[in-house]
């Protein structure tokens, strides 16, 4: 269990920040030149796209070659980690650096990925049916999932916790959850913990999470229960009316979840991940991202199977 020491505004600030683009970026290390159009020119991190990348035996990678570039699974309504602006399109977040790195390591430029946007309960069903090549969005590694899909990582681990009102005094941890309205998301490990451990009987199930968000707003239920690196994202962006609470309880190890049976690409992703935890790329990605939080970094130790 991790003690919570997050200042919200601090993490606030640093989304602002990261939402400005290039503050804060290392120099540009030759993304290339085709990046500079997209709609993904200004993602505030440049990484180097490797050349003569070869996988041997993995379908994914042959298709992403035939096709020229990548289609990625991500979301777009979690600040810091997966967040499509508005206004430009963009994505931007922790998930969506590390899928960039992870794309320009395999030899494309990302500046050319194809993001798809796919919630939490459509993310296995995509990749069976080759809807995205790869997904990166808070994915959370384990064996049921395993049964469908294939994962490299763990990149990050996060934990279950709780969003309620800034003004709520009545809960603070899921011992607290008995006869209130909790939100949570179809397809997600923290829905089936509030099950399991009947935490509550009434159980709001939507879509995604920042549907949960607007309920809470609402008033409609009392809390949303999902990773804290997501609820944490959330409370920054209006830290005088949302607040996290509690410690965490699981432990959500992320992967970048990858179609079944593609050992290769598997095995040259958790290269690439351990390669940028050992370079310092990791780093670079986190603090410019979910590190804005002030919380200290921790990096996982991937899980090869
Ligand atoms: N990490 C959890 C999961 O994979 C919750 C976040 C999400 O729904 O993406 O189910």
């Amino acid at each position: 269990m991790r003690i919570r020491t997050l200042a919200a505004g601090v993490l606030a600030a640093g989304l602002v920040l990261s939402a400005c683009g290039k503050e804060g970026s290392p120099a540009d290390n030759g993304e290339g030149g085709g990046g500079g159009d997209g709609d993904n020119a200004a993602a505030s991190l440049s990484y180097e796209v490797a050349s003569d990348v070869t996988v041997e035996g993995s379908p994914a990678f042959q298709t992403m070659t035939d096709r020229g570039n990548p289609i990625v699974g991500v979301k777009e309504d979690q600040p810091g980690l997966g967040e499509k602006d508005a206004m430009t399109g963009e994505f931007s977040g922790f998930d969506i650096e590390i899928a960039r790195m992870v794309t320009a390591r395999l030899g494309f430029d990302p500046g050319d990925i194809e993001y798809k946007v796919v919630p939490s309960a459509g993310r296995e069903q995509a990749l069976v049916n080759g809807d995205v090549d790869y997904y990166v969005g808070t994915y959370t590694i384990n064996d049921k999932r395993k049964e469908q899909v294939d994962f490299a990582g763990p990149y990050y681990v996060a934990g279950q916790s709780l969003l309620v009102s800034a003004d709520n005094e009545d809960i603070q941890s899921k011992d607290d959850l008995q006869g209130k309205a909790v939100c949570s998301v179809s397809g997600s490990t923290p829905i089936q913990r509030v099950r399991e451990q009947g935490l509550t009987e009434n159980i709001v199930e939507l879509q995604t999470y920042s549907q949960c968000v607007t309920q809470l707003h609402q008033g409609e239920v009392d809390a949303v229960t999902t990773d804290d690196a997501i609820l944490l994202g959330y409370a920054a962006q209006e830290p005088d009316a949302l607040k996290v609470v509690g410690d965490t309880f699981s432990d959500e190890p992320y992967g970048v979840g990858l179609p079944k049976g593609d050992d290769a690409l598997r095995e040259k992703v958790n290269d690439i991940l351990q390669d940028a935890m050992d370079d310092g790329t990791w780093q670079e990605i986190y603090d410019a991202t979910l590190g804005k939080s002030g919380i200290e970094a921790e990096m996982p130790t991937i899980e090869r199977y």
